[in-house]
C-alpha cells in the first residue's frame, strides 16, 4: 500500500515536473513566436507593398508611358504635324485606334493641338467594347482643362501622370465611377509646342486588384488626406462623396503623422506610391493587418503551445510510470527489509538480554528481555549503576578481573550470577564488548547475555557431567559418601583413585580447547571401559577423574590404577598423540571420612606428579 502511494506520488511529481517544463517551454516559445509574428507581419507588409507597387502599378504605368512615348515619337505624328492633310489625319486616326486597341484598359487616346483643341480622338465606351474614332464634329476644346494647362508647360519628352481620379465627361464626374489616370506628353516640332498626346487609362481593375489581400486591409490616400481606395468601397473617392472625415475615424490621432510621413507605429504600415505613380497625389498606400489574421496567428501559436503541453503530458505519464518502477521496487525492498529489521530488532529486544553502560558503569540502555530477567523496569534501570544487579556473593576478585579485561578494550565472556529485584538469583552467560570512538577511546560497554538460570538449576540436580557423559562431582561425592558409610558399617574395604591428566594445559594451548574437550571425553570413555562393573567412575574436576572401588583393598586398587594408566598411555589420541595420567590411590581406614580419604588420595596424586607423572602412587 505504501509502495503504491509512493509510486503514485513519484509519478505525480514526474508529471508535474514535465508539465512545468512544457508550460515554461511553451511560454518561452509563445513569446518568441509572438515576436516572430510581429516580424512576420512586418515582413509580409513590406512584401505586399513591394509586390503591389512593382508587379501591379509599375508594369501598367510603364506600358502606358511607353505607349505615350511611342505615339509622340512616331513618324505618323511627325508627318501629320508637317502637313495635317486628310491622308495624314487618317493615318493618325488609325495609329491612335491601334494603340487603344492594344490594351483594354486604355479608354481614350487623343492628340490635342497647341490651342487645346482635340484633333485626334479614339474612345472606348467600356472595357468589353471596341474602341472607335470620334467624329471630328464631336471633338472638343480642352484648352481650359488642367491637364492641358500643365502639360503644355512641360519640357520636351516629359511624361506626365495625372492624379488617380474619376473620369470627368463634359465637366461632370461620370457615374458609375470610372477611376482613371491620364498620361500625357507635350509635342514639340522644330522647337515649337504643337500640342499634347494624352491617353486615359481605366484603373478599375488595377485598384480593385490592389484591394485584394487575405492579410491586410488596403487604403490609398492622397496628400490632402482624401481616401482614394478603401476596403469599404463606399469610402473610396471621398473627395467626391464628402466622406473626408472617415480617414480620421480609421486612423485616429495618426492621420497627420501619416500625411507628414512620420508615422512609425506598428498598427499599420505606410508606403509612398510616388515612385511609381509619379504624380501630384503623393499618394500613400496603407496596409492595416486584418484583425482576424493577427488572431489566427496568435490562435495557431496558442494551439501549438497547448499541443506541446498535451504531448508533454502524454509522454511524461508513461515515462513517469516507467521511471517510478525501479525506485518503487527499491522502496518495496527497503520496506520489506526495514520491516524485517524491525522484526529482528523486536525479537532481539524481546529475547536477547542486552544492557549498555557508560564507562562509569551507569546504565544508558536496556532491552525488554533485560527488564524481564532483572525484574526492574527500564525507568528504574537507566541512570543507575550496573552493580544494582550484582550478587552480594560475587567475589571482588572476579569483579576486578572482569573490569580489567573490558577496560583494556578486550571482550569478556563468562557466566555471572546476579540478583533480581525480588531477591532471587539468576545466571547470565554474558559477553561484554567495549565500544570505542574514532580516537580509540572506550565510550561504553555493551553486554549481550543469555539467561542460563534454568541450565544452572538443571546442573544442580544433574548427576551426569555434560561434557564426558560420566558421573559428575556431585554424584561422585554422593556415591562416595554412601560407600564410606557402607564400608564403615560392614567393615568392608574401600579404595579411591584420583587421577589427573599430565600437562593437559599444553594440549589446550597447542591444539585448542576443542581438542582438549575431545581428550577429556576420550579419557572418560577409556576409564569407563577398563573398570569393573562394581566400580564407580566420574569427572571430579577440570581434567581430574575419580574411580571409587568398593570391596577393594589398596593392592588391588593399585592394579586397577596401573591398568587404567596403561590403557590411557597406549591409546592413540590422533593429532594429539599420546596422553598420560598420574594416579593417587588411598584405602579407607577406620578413622577416615569422605574428606580425609579424598585428601589422602589427592596427596598421593600430588606425589605422582612430583615424581615425574605417568605413574600410580598409593598410600604407604
Ligand atoms: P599437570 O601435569 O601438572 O597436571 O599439568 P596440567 O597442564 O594438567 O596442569 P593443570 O592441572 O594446572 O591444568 C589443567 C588445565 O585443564 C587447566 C584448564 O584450562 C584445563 N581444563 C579444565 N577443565 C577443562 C575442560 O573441561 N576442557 C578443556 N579443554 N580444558 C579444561
Ligand atoms: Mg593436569
Ligand atoms: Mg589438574
Amino acid at each position: 500500500m505504501r509502495s503504491k502511494n509512493f509510486r503514485f506520488v513519484f509519478t505525480l511529481y514526474f508529471i508535474i515536473f514535465g508539465i512545468t517544463i512544457a508550460l515554461f517551454g511553451s511560454l518561452v516559445g509563445y513569446k518568441i513566436q509572438m515576436i516572430d509574428i510581429q516580424e512576420r507581419i512586418d515582413k509580409n507588409a513590406e512584401e505586399v507593398a513591394f509586390n503591389k507597387k512593382n508587379n501591379l502599378f509599375k508594369p501598367i504605368i510603364d506600358k502606358m508611358d511607353a505607349m505615350v512615348f511611342a505615339l509622340s515619337k512616331s513618324q505618323i505624328l511627325f508627318d501629320y504635324l508637317q502637313s495635317p492633310d486628310s491622308h495624314n489625319t487618317l493615318a493618325m486616326d488609325q495609329l491612335f485606334l491601334t494603340i487603344t486597341m492594344s490594351d483594354k484598359q486604355v479608354m481614350q487616346a487623343r492628340f490635342i493641338d497647341a490651342e487645346g483643341k482635340e484633333k485626334i480622338r479614339v474612345d472606348r465606351l467600356n472595357e468589353s467594347s471596341l474602341p472607335f474614332i470620334v467624329d471630328s464634329a464631336k471633338l472638343q476644346d480642352k484648352s481650359t482643362r488642367d491637364y492641358f494647362q500643365i502639360v503644355r508647360t512641360l519640357p520636351n519628352e516629359t511624361i506626365w501622370h495625372s492624379k488617380l481620379d474619376l473620369n470627368i465627361e463634359n465637366g461632370k464626374v461620370e457615374v458609375p465611377f470610372r477611376p482613371t489616370i491620364r498620361i500625357a506628353t507635350p509635342i514639340y516640332h522644330n522647337g515649337t509646342f504643337k500640342g499634347i498626346v494624352i491617353v486615359n487609362m481605366l484603373t478599375n481593375n488595377l485598384l480593385s486588384s490592389i484591394r485584394t489581400s487575405a492579410v491586410f486591409e488596403h487604403y490609398i490616400i492622397d496628400k490632402e488626406g482624401n481616401i482614394i481606395i478603401a476596403p469599404d468601397d463606399t469610402l473610396s473617392w471621398s473627395k467626391y462623396t464628402g466622406k473626408q472625415n472617415e480617414l480620421t475615424d480609421i486612423f485616429p490621432n495618426e492621420t497627420s503623422k501619416i500625411l507628414s510621413g512620420t508615422y512609425t507605429g506598428k498598427d499599420f504600415y505606410t508606403f509612398p506610391l510616388n515612385d511609381v505613380l509619379n504624380n501630384d497625389d503623393d499618394a500613400i498606400l496603407i496596409l492595416k493587418p486584418k484583425a482576424q489574421y493577427e488572431h489566427s496567428l496568435v490562435l495557431s501559436n496558442i494551439q501549438s503551445a497547448i499541443l506541446v503541453v498535451i504531448l508533454s503530458i502524454l509522454v511524461s505519464i508513461p515515462l513517469a510510470l516507467y521511471a517510478s518502477i525501479t525506485p518503487s521496487k527499491l522502496q518495496k525492498a527497503l520496506l520489506v527489509s526495514n520491516s524485517e529489521l524491525k522484526r529482528f530488532a523486536g525479537i532481539i529486544d524481546k529475547y536477547v538480554v542486552t544492557v549498555t553502560t557508560k564507562t562509569n558503569s551507569i546504565i544508558t540502555a536496556v532491552s525488554s528481555a533485560f527488564e524481564k530477567v532483572t525484574g526492574y523496569d527500564r525507568d528504574e534501570l537507566i541512570g543507575r549503576k550496573i552493580n544494582l544487579i550484582k550478587h552480594p556473593n560475587t567475589s571482588q576478585q572476579f569483579h576486578n578481573a572482569l573490569w580489567r579485561t573490558i577496560e583494556n578494550g578486550e571482550k569478556w565472556q563468562g557466566e555471572v550470577k546476579n540478583i533480581r529485584k525480588d531477591g532471587h538469583e539468576y545466571w547470565l552467560e554474558q559477553t561484554i564488548i567495549p565500544l570505542q570512538n574514532d580516537n580509540g577511546e572506550i565510550t561504553s560497554y555493551v553486554s549481550v547475555a543469555t539467561d542460563i538460570t534454568d541450565k544452572k538449576e538443571l546442573e544442580k540436580i544433574s548427576v551426569i557431567d555434560q561434557l564426558t557423559g560420566i558421573f559428575n562431582r556431585r554424584k561422585l561425592n554422593d556415591s562416595l559418601q554412601s560407600e564410606v558409610n557402607k564400608a564403615h558399617r560392614y567393615h568392608r574395604p574401600l579404595s579411591v583413585l584420583i587421577m589427573d591428566i599430565d600437562h593437559f594445559k599444553r594440549i589446550n594451548d597447542t591444539y585448542g580447547h576443542q581438542c582438549g574437550d575431545f581428550a577429556l571425553t576420550t579419557v572418560a570413555a577409556l576409564l569407563s571401559k577398563h573398570i569393573r562393573d562394581s566400580d564407580i567412575v566420574g569427572r571430579y574436576g577440570g581434567e581430574e577423574f575419580m574411580v571409587i572401588c568398593p570391596e577393594t583393598q589398596i593392592t588391588a586398587a593399585v592394579s586397577v590404577g596401573e591398568k587404567l594408566r596403561e590403557a590411557i598411555a597406549q591409546y592413540d589420541f590422533g593429532i594429539i598423540g599420546h596422553i598420560t595420567i598420574s594416579i593417587g590411590v588411598a584405602e579407607l581406614k577406620e578413622e577416615d571420612t569422605l574428606e580425609t580419604i579424598v585428601k589422602n588420595s589427592d596427596n598421593c596424586l600430588y606425589t605422582a606428579k612430583h615424581n615425574g607423572r605417568n605413574q600410580v602412587v598409593a598410600e604407604s
